[in-house]
């Protein structure tokens, strides 16, 4: 069996915010199809990783690659690191796309207009071809009889579905989602965990960030726990929730025991 090609390569990733390092030398590659789930407390470091993997946030040092895209990031000549050329870093940024908590759909345009707007502003694809894509990816997610409606009308699950539907309307090559349920009901999580199990069926690249530790031992194929800033401990589910856990990770799970 041969190994599938690397979609993200991220060596060595440091952040500070101030004299807070945030993030202390994180190294993460995922494969063609992996599911990544990252677990840590509160404060850990884990959306701030996320964000320098899509260049949001610069980090202090370190590289990343999309494939074998190297990011754009050069020291100036302070010994900063910094986006050393802003297209580059653009077309970078289109081969992932990003799932937040707070599903952050634009508010103004139509559930239709949400998924066509990257293909079409920043991709400059062909409005039909957008169009179909659009259409039948909001079938895809369960969200085909609400084309016109605007985001406030939605639930909070509706909203994250097409928030997803989104995300994959540009076709990235890998898929970060950031706590993507912890805003959601109890019933509103199971829809969208239902949709994400099927998107890691289909063989999607994805890293998460979660909470539900159910999707993490049943849906990936790798968990990583961050703690301070750095990889704790990390290897396949059954390993991780095995008894032959880290103790650290072990007690992140259950904190009382
Ligand atoms: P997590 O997602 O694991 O809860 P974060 O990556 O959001 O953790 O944050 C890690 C730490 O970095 C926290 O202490 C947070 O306050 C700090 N932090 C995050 N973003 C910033 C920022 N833009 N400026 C200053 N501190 C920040
Ligand atoms: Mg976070």
């Amino acid at each position: 069996m041969t190994v599938p090609p690397p979609v993200l390569t991220a060596t060595n990733i440091r952040k500070s915010f101030g004299d807070r390092e945030v993030l202390a030398g994180i190294s993460l590659e995922a494969r063609e199809g992996e599911v990544i789930s990252i677990l840590g407390g509160s404060g850990s470091g884990k959306s701030t990783f996320l964000r320098c993997l899509n260049l949001l946030e610069v980090p202090d040092d370190g590289q990343i690659a999309i494939g074998d895209v190297q990011a754009p990031l050069a020291r100036n000549r302070h010994g900063r690191l910094e986006v050393s050329d802003s297209r580059a870093a653009a077309r970078l940024r289109t081969q992932t796309a990003m799932v937040f908590q707070g599903f952050n759909l634009w508010p103004h345009l139509t559930v239709l207009q949400n998924v066509m707007e990257a293909p079409l502003r920043v991709h400059r694809r062909d409005r039909e071809e957008v169009q179909a894509t659009a259409r039948s990816l909001l079938e895809r997610v369960g969200m085909a009889g609400f084309h016109a409606a605007y985001p406030k009308r939605l639930s909070g699950g509706q909203q994250q579905r097409v928030a997803i539907a989104r995300a994959l309307a540009t076709n990235p090559k890998l898929v970060l989602f950031d706590e993507p349920t912890s805003a959601l009901d109890p019933e509103r999580v199971r829809e969208v965990l239902a949709l994400m199990r099927s998107l890691a069926e289909e063989g999607r690249t994805m890293i998460v960030v979660t909470h539900e530790m159910a999707f993490a031992r049943d849906v990936s194929s790798r968990v990583v726990h961050l703690m301070n800033g750095r990889v704790e401990s990390s290897g396949p589910p059954a390993h991780m929730f095995g008894a032959d856990a880290s103790p650290a990770f072990r007690a992140f799970l259950s904190p009382a025991a």
